[in-house]
């Protein structure tokens, strides 16, 4: 995406990685909340925080090795099928 190439390319990798720990930890602060109470304002700020970690993420797989990235994630998602598959016998 366009836009993506052009935030790295304004504001520097190296801003960028540290966005992406920041938009992490607010979502993670987020999530401790939702938690805590599940209000609709507290969901609403998952939801938003969640949208901010996948702008960084997708950045951070344009500045990362987003091949490396896929092959990981087909192999989690295996092992993952693998243990529901097991624990639901
Ligand atoms: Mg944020």
């Amino acid at each position: 995406m366009k836009i993506l190439n052009d935030a790295i390319n304004h504001f520097g990798k190296k801003k960028q990685i540290a966005k992406v720990r920041e938009e992490l930890l607010e979502l993670a602060l987020a999530i401790t909340r939702y938690e805590s109470d599940c209000s609709i304002e507290n969901g609403y700020e998952v939801c938003d925080e969640c949208a901010d970690v996948e702008i960084m993420i997708a950045q951070l797989r344009m500045m990362t090795d987003p091949k490396l990235i896929n092959d990981r994630k087909k192999f989690k998602l295996n092992r993952l099928s693998e243990r529901i598959a097991k624990e639901s016998k």
